[in-house]
C-alpha cells in the first residue's frame, strides 16, 4: 500500500515537473522572466523524486522472499537467490 502511495507521488512530481520545465521554457522563449514561482515549485518537485529514488534504493526487497535488503550483495541473505540491479 505504501508503496504505491509511493510511486505515485514519485509519477505525479515527475510530471508536475515536466509540465513546469515546459512553463518556464514558454514563458523564457515570450521574454517572461518572472519565473521564481515556477523554478521554486520544479525544485520542489526535484527533491521529491530525489527523495522517492532515495527510499526506494533503501528499501529494496529481494525479487524472491521479499525481504527488505540493506546489503550491496549480489545475493539475498535471507534466501540466498541471486538479485539483478
Ligand atoms: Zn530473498
Amino acid at each position: 500500500m505504501l508503496k504505491r502511495i509511493r510511486a505515485w507521488v514519485s509519477i505525479i512530481a515527475m510530471l508536475i515537473l515536466v509540465i513546469l520545465c515546459a512553463l518556464i521554457g514558454l514563458k523564457l522563449l515570450s521574454g517572461n522572466y518572472h519565473i521564481l514561482m515556477e523554478a521554486s515549485i520544479c525544485l520542489a518537485c526535484i527533491v521529491i523524486v530525489f527523495i522517492c529514488a532515495m527510499v526506494r534504493l533503501a528499501t529494496y526487497r529481494c525479487p524472491d522472499c521479499g525481504k527488505s535488503l540493506k546489503t550491496d550483495g549480489s545475493y539475498c541473505p535471507f534466501c540466498g537467490k541471486k538479485i539483478k540491479r
